[in-house]
């Protein structure tokens, strides 16, 4: 299979592995997917059996038209040539409908992606998705806080969505293989912004802040931040130590102290 390496291009080719990825959504007969990254099909193909609509985006202009090819007699399969990190993602989906997503994802681009989802997911667009990905940004998107690769990525995924981590390939999976091992995640966007007491586009930027240097406290990297020593005697909880790290707090410390802040000082 001809591939292009800065796309990302590593075609799935574990049979098993395929169908394991649709069969974590379930039932798809009344759902609409939208597929990132479609390549040659391998994960398109089974999901064209099982969907009621299929949306797929795909970058590259002769792979979207092989596609648009293949299924060109299927009206519910739908091939949109774009990018992922510029299209609008809301507007391919039809209104007021929700959707799954599913992608083998381009990993050069993983984490943007991952944050266009969050951003659909919190906008009511997306329901569940079945994600692959580097093993690598997976174990960061899952970590529990308190382990070695609990940080940004991690906070706001578990902000966005509950997350559990399904299986790892090998690069043996792949054609051509990775130089990386890769692990498919399920998530159910499920923002806890409003459970929390939070706003979205401020506590993202709370979030930015507070782990903006993993080797400082978290007390550090507020002040760098701009927030006086008194804002934050005023605010810190007492049960929170003074040498407390990010990325050693869940996200309901986090949000409390996040409140606290935004209130009018007196
Ligand atoms: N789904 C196929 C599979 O599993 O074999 C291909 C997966 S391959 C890892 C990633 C795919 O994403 C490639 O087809 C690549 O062309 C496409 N891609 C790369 N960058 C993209 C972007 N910015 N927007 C949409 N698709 C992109």
């Amino acid at each position: 299979m001809k591939h292009k390496p800065k796309l990302g291009q590593n075609f799935l080719v574990d049979d098993h592995a395929r169908h394991a990825i649709v069969d974590a959504l379930g039932d798809l007969s009344q759902r609409t997917v939208l597929e990132i990254g479609p390549g040659h099909g391998a994960i398109t193909d089974i999901l064209a059996t099982r969907c009621h609509r299929l949306i797929a985006l795909e970058l590259d202009s002769s792979l979207a038209a092989e596609l648009r090819f293949r299924f060109r007699e299927q009206p519910h399969v739908e091939i949109h040539e774009g990018d992922v990190l510029k299209a609008d993602l809301r507007a391919l989906i039809p209104a007021g409908e929700t959707a799954d997503v599913v992608g083998n994802l381009p990993y050069y681009i993983t984490s943007d992606i991952l944050l266009r989802l969050f951003a659909a997911g919190s906008a009511g667009a997306l329901t569940r998705g079945v994600l692959m990905m580097q093993r690598e940004v997976a174990d960061r998107v899952a970590a529990a806080p308190g382990v070695r690769d609990y940080g940004l990525l991690s906070a706001t995924a578990q902000m966005n969505a509950q997350v559990d981590n399904l299986f790892t390939l090998p690069p043996s999976a792949f054609s051509p293989p990775p130089e990386v091992y890769s692990t498919v995640l399920r998530l159910h966007f499920a923002p806890r912004f409003v459970e929390l007491g939070v706003d979205v586009a401020g506590f993202d930027l709370f979030l930015k802040r507070c782990f903006a240097q993993k080797r400082k406290t978290l007390h550090n990297n507020l002040r760098a931040a701009g927030y006086t020593p008194e804002q934050l005697a005023a605010a810190w909880p007492t049960e929170m130590p003074s040498q407390a790290r990010a990325e050693s707090l869940g996200l309901e410390p986090m949000a409390a102290l996040y409140r606290w802040l935004a209130q009018p000082q007196i």
